[in-house]
């Protein structure tokens, strides 16, 4: 999840170049704000939540290089963490690449750490894959950091609609807790369209979150 960025990659940090290469899903949603939030793709998310991917404790799977001054998945310039392994295997996936658990490659959380503070001028974070909320607990500790030491917002991709990740619970629903927007939803080639901001199909949604709780505040 989480749209292509159409930057030439000379843009991209150069620490990041190499770590290894990019990969990028693809994203989200559309429907108006007072639009109905019960997703109608509930039960196909339901089956496929369960399976965490396994990674040694501090370090997280990427299936890409960190990005910066991103303005294509979410408000402002956004720093974009391309996480690897994706269970939803959505027809029409723009980056099949990343659904392997055991593709991509190990990285020290703490080494984004000190990547990400690097980077000057962001607005945010924004979680994109792959499917972040496979590798809940590691970006949890990344987005707790990013807003407390460096004052981001945080937002994320998922395949998983927010009714599934709040009825699943544990370290997905605290991932969710610790976001300020989920673009949430499985991609649907035949709901695809392009004009819609920040999302690739129509079934998708733009939930804008209150951090700590999870309450949706507003949807586009
Ligand atoms: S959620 Fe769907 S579109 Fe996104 S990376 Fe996984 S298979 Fe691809």
């Amino acid at each position: 999840m989480g749209l292509d960025d159409v930057r030439p990659r000379a843009m991209r940090s150069a620490a990041a170049r190499e770590l290894a290469p990019s990969a990028r899903g693809d994203g989200p949603d559309g429907r108006g704000p007072g639009a109905n939030i019960a997703s109608p793709y509930h039960d196909i998310a339901l089956r496929k939540i369960a399976k965490q991917l396994e990674t040694p404790a501090g370090f997280i799977r990427l299936s890409g290089p960190l990005e910066h001054d991103n303005i294509v998945n979410g408000d402002g310039l956004r720093a974009v963490l391309w996480t690897q392994g994706c269970p939803n295997h959505c027809k029409g996936c723009q980056n099949p690449e990343t659904w392997d658990y055991e593709a991509g490659y190990l990285v020290k959380i703490d080494d984004i750490k000190q990547e990400l503070k690097q980077f000057s001028g962001q607005a945010g974070i924004t979680f994109c894959g792959g499917e972040p909320f496979v590798q809940a607990k590691a970006c949890r500790e990344i987005a707790d950091w990013v807003r407390s030491e460096l004052g981001w917002n945080v937002w994320s991709f998922s395949g998983f609609t927010y009714e599934i990740i709040k009825e699943h619970g544990g370290e997905p629903w605290e991932l969710l807790k610790s976001l300020d927007a989920l673009i949430d939803g499985p991609f649907i080639l035949s709901q695809r369209d392009l004009s819609l901001r920040f999302r690739g199909s129509k079934n998708q949604r733009l939930l804008h979150l209150e951090p700590n709780t999870g309450k949706i505040l507003q949807v586009e």
